[in-house]
């Protein structure tokens, strides 16, 4: 029985494009991926109906004796994944993670440095218009100009001329590994703690394929949605000796009751993330932009930083005379979708920069790997290079759909079939 075409054919029929989209394109947005169909299932299951505000044996409500054991598993689990000594997994998103940690260690007014949003930084990390660059001095740090990694030399002297009482590393845009303990000795140096926002990476920290934050900072935040799998939500780890004031800032600081259902989906993603066979995923993830990021350099294209160490390519599309904004649209013409991104020291504008952003987490859940990816790479670059061709665009659009078809989606059918 498919109730919500039966109920509301209106909502039904998004969803149903919805999932002819997911199957039949090819998704390639850096911080997307497809959940297993456990997963969603628990997303839709009737821990929806729940209150649970407080924590396992401490709630404002009765009837919590199950959701207890929900949450606990996967406290429990994120430790065991992450080596973390305290945990949190009640907030909603990533964003609410972060903020999470700003009502822990920050007054109004203090300074923090972040990385600039021009130069991979997130929203949350003091962009202007979010509330963190509303209520605290936030300082950017970014890469250098000629090697287009993080500059810790700069970052360095900007920590010592500042004095921040926090650093923010992590971000959205940055194809490279993040060397955790280079920020951890910045900051001892001038007493600011650190917080690591891993939402883009957490995957490949899990699968120990990236170093992991946890031993060397004061606070690791992520969303559990991107390379880690899970479903759309925020995770926030901490030390020991912030644990209470952590989890005071959540709930009732920001939050009211957790989302039960999206916590059941976060234990199933940890547990998930504990297999042998997730580490297999995270390795191809990084094979599979490796092995793109070669042919899009073969075929003329410049990647920010020269390659990738982790999931993601952050590509200058220039060199092919065209712009980031004409990219987005003829590769979403025939079923390709990335985003328009600036790239570190881009002299054109945020709506149309120089850039695309092109992630692999998704197709290699799909089961892709470095062939595909050969492929695909050539597709991007025929399309790139021929913009106004629609001839091309159909022809790529109906190759595109035949190699979707033998790569299903793992819980799209369950989407249409089961609800
Ligand atoms: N932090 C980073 C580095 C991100 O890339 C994102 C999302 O893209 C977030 C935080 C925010 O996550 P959410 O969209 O769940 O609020």
């Amino acid at each position: 029985m498919n109730w919500i075409e039966t109920e509301d054919p209106a909502v039904w029929s998004a969803i149903s494009s919805e999932i002819d989209r997911q199957q039949d394109g090819l998704e390639m947005i850096a911080s997307e991926n497809y959940v297993s169909p456990a997963i969603q299932q628990a997303a839709g299951s009737v821990l929806t109906n729940k209150y649970a505000e407080g924590y396992p044996g401490r709630r404002y409500y009765g009837g919590c004796q199950f959701v207890d054991v929900v949450e606990d598993l996967a406290r429990d689990r994120a430790k065991e994944l992450f080596g973390c000594e305290h945990v949190n997994v009640q907030p909603h998103s990533g964003s609410q993670a972060n903020m999470s940690v700003y009502l822990t260690a920050l007054e109004p007014g203090d300074t923090v440095l972040g990385m600039d949003l021009a130069h991979g930084g997130h929203l949350t990390h003091g962009m202007k218009l979010n509330i963190s660059g509303r209520l605290y001095q936030f300082k950017s740090y970014g890469v250098s100009e000629d090697t287009q990694r993080i500059d810790f030399d700069a970052l360095a002297k900007s920590a010592r001329e500042h004095r921040p009482k926090l650093i923010v590393a992590g971000a959205s845009a940055y194809p490279r590994e993040i060397e955790h303990a280079k920020f951890a000795e910045i900051a001892e140096e001038v007493g600011a703690k650190l917080m690591v926002d891993m939402a883009h990476y957490a995957g490949l920290v899990a699968a120990g394929l990236h170093n992991s934050p946890v031993p060397v900072a004061d606070f690791v935040t992520t969303t559990t949605h991107k390379t880690l799998r899970g479903p759309r939500a925020g995770l926030v780890m901490c030390r020991e000796q912030y644990a209470k004031e952590i989890d005071r800032s959540v709930f009732p600081g920001l939050q009211g009751g957790p989302l039960m259902h999206i916590v059941a989906a976060k234990a199933i993603c940890f547990g998930e993330a504990l297999r042998a066979e997730f580490k297999q995923y995270a390795q191809q993830v990084i094979d599979n932009a490796k092995a793109l990021g070669e042919v899009l350099l073969g075929g003329g294209l410049k990647l920010s930083s020269g390659g990738t160490d982790n999931h993601l390519l952050l590509v200058d599309v220039t060199p092919l005379g065209i712009g980031g904004k004409q990219a987005e649209e003829v590769l979403d013409e025939c079923g390709i979708t990335v985003n328009k991104n600036m790239i570190p020291y881009d002299k054109r504008k945020p709506m149309d920069p120089s850039g695309i952003r092109i992630g692999t987490p998704a197709l290699t859940t799909r089961g892709m790997g470095t062939a595909e990816m050969q492929t695909i790479g050539q597709w991007i670059l025929d399309v790139l290079k021929a913009p106004e061709d629609s001839s091309l665009s159909d022809r790529v659009r109906g190759q595109i759909q035949e190699l979707c078809r033998q790569f299903p989606v793992p819980a799209v059918r369950l989407a249409s079939d089961d609800v």
